[in-house]
């Protein structure tokens, strides 16, 4: 989401006439745009900030900025105490940073931190590098309130673009070659224009281009419709592959993070899925020590992802942030059990995509080029419609070409092949 929200703000400079620089010696302006969903985040963010001050003093005009979630918590501290950037802009508030730039070329330091309830960009073409693969930002902000998440705090009330506008921005992306179209949103499935919800969305979208390949994230299980499950099944281009964060397999612990649906009702779902969308990928999130949570609470959440046998898992230890309900319940897990239950789950959730993985081989997938492996020049990567990495030896094939490959090995991350 901040890949997308970096890009909007290119977007909106790039209208003022900026242009981006990865050189930060060329730089007149560094922006940081930071995120606020847990704690090491901000370490990240004193590393950075410590390049650009090198570069200040070399440079002294250079204005510095922080962005996005952190903005309002970080302000006080970097802006007004330290003295450490020039400029502080909240996620809701992007459209004024071309004036508070301009106003820090001239000395004055600014501050835009106000959330908005209609804020969507959707007018704004963001600033992407060519490729293969794009994210488009559906809607903004969040109204779940799960207890542990500072999102609906630092991102506001939840507002969706016009379903016109992302079919726009998606005609443009599929006539430049992108072929891999990712809709985001912290809660996609509550989508709502005011005429079209998420399942209409989507098959608009598909129905741009039969040769883009359309994702979305994430999906919050309350709102996951038959609608939208009947939408991926019935459409060839929406990949069958869904993020479905659980985050417990304990009752009282989902009750406590105000998740509002049981581990019961879920796994209907995960079956509803599994029935209408055969051979679908399924990964998830999960938060390990929760305040509060005991050993028992810890084993069913073990318990249920030995019996849904995820596809991939992304397993955090809680992180106590400051506004949430949970924030008041403290963090009664040491840091050390935290790591342990963590350090478990991510083995047993290796050990299953391992042995689904192992499945695919001798299998022919037709895959979606990316380009170059990080391992070698020789190898290209790509991926499966259900969101598989698979490395191959390279031939003639370019990026955003659709290709056949024999799966020869795999392992619990990636699927190895070979050229049919
Ligand atoms: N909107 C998405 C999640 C967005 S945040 C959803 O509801 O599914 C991405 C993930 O970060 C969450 O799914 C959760 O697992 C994790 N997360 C959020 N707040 C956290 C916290 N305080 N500590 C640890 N992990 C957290
Ligand atoms: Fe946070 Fe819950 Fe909203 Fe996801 S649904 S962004 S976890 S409050």
């Amino acid at each position: 989401m901040n890949v997308a929200d970096s890009e909007l703000v290119g977007g909106i400079l790039a209208g003022e006439g900026y242009a981006f620089t990865s050189e930060l010696e060329d730089a007149d302006v560094a922006l940081i745009n930071t995120c606020a969903i847990r704690d090491n985040a901000e370490q990240r963010i004193h590393g950075r900030l410590g390049l650009f001050h090198a570069q200040k003093r070399r440079n002294p005009e250079m204005v510095v900025g922080i962005l996005g979630c952190m903005a309002e918590r970080l302000r006080e501290r970097f802006l007004e105490k330290e003295h450490l950037v020039d400029i502080v802009v909240g996620p809701d508030e992007y459209r004024r940073l071309p004036a508070l730039i301009d106003q820090a070329f001239s000395g004055e330091k600014g501050i835009a931190v106000r959330l908005s309830r209609v804020e969507t960009y959707e007018d704004i073409e963001p600033l992407r590098t060519e490729g293969v693969a794009a994210w488009v930002s559906v809607m903004r902000g969040c109204d779940k309130f799960c207890t542990f998440c500072v999102v609906p705090f630092t991102r506001g009330r939840e507002r969706s673009r016009s379903l016109g506008t992302v079919v726009e921005e998606v005609r443009t992306l599929a006539a430049r070659g992108f072929r891999d179209v990712t809709l985001l949103g912290q809660n996609v499935n509550s989508y709502r224009d005011g005429t079209y919800d998420f399942a209409d969305l989507v098959r608009a979208v598909a129905g741009v281009d039969r040769s883009l390949r359309i994702r979305f994230m994430t999906s919050h299980p309350q709102d996951m419709s038959d609608r939208l499950i009947d939408a991926i099944a019935s459409t060839e281009n929406i990949c069958n592959y869904i993020h479905l964060p659980v985050q417990s397999g304990s009752d009282r612990i989902l009750a406590l993070m105000n998740r509002t649906y049981t581990v019961e009702e879920y796994l209907q779902l995960v079956g509803r899925i599994r029935s209408a969308v055969p051979g679908v990928s399924l990964t998830t999130d999960i938060i390990s020590g929760f305040p509060g949570e005991t050993d028992e609470d810890h084993r069913r959440t073990v318990e249920l992802i030995e019996a849904v046998r995820y596809d991939g898992a992304f397993t955090f230890t809680y992180s106590p942030r400051e506004r949430t309900r949970a924030w008041e319940m403290g963090d009664t897990v040491s840091g050390e059990v935290k790591s342990a239950r963590v350090t478990e789950i991510i083995g047993l959730q290796q050990e299953i995509s391992r042995g689904i993985n192992q499945r695919f081989v001798g299998t022919i997938e037709q895959i979606l080029v990316e380009g170059p492996s990080k391992k070698s020049a020789q190898e290209f990567t790509g991926r499966t419609g259900t969101n598989r990495t698979v490395v191959f030896p390279r031939a003639q094939e370019q990026p955003g070409e659709y290709i056949p490959v024999r799966i020869v090995r795999a392992n619990s991350a990636t699927l190895f092949g070979a050229r049919t």
